[in-house]
């Protein structure tokens, strides 16, 4: 497993902001439909995408579009160094609360 402590995005100009965001909670990681009535509760995410119906722990589902959005490079995840397993990100920055 891979912790997420926290992630930049571009389109907010750098501040930092805390996962889970409300728009990785609204968007199905299987799919990509979003929509904030498939966050069915604080726990559960249920995709209304009728051809995907997609369920998981909310959570997990923010993680899983949080890894995505990294692996396209619209996020900047920082992730402990212990959980790097030599992948190289390229575009890790340091914490802003270390410098
Ligand atoms: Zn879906």
């Amino acid at each position: 497993t891979v912790t997420i402590l926290t992630y930049k995005t571009a389109r907010y100009g750098g501040q930092l902001v805390k996962v889970p965001a409300p728009h990785t909670s609204q968007r199905c990681s299987a799919c990509g439909f979003t929509t904030p009535g498939s966050r069915e509760s604080q726990e559960l995410f249920s995709c209304k995408n009728p051809d995907c119906g997609w369920t998981a722990n909310a959570d997990w589902n923010a993680a899983r579009n949080i890894l995505h959005l990294y692996r396209i490079g619209h996020v900047i995840v920082e992730v402990p160094a212990a959980g790097r397993r030599g992948r190289r990100a390229g575009k890790t920055v340091k914490p802003v609360a270390a410098r």
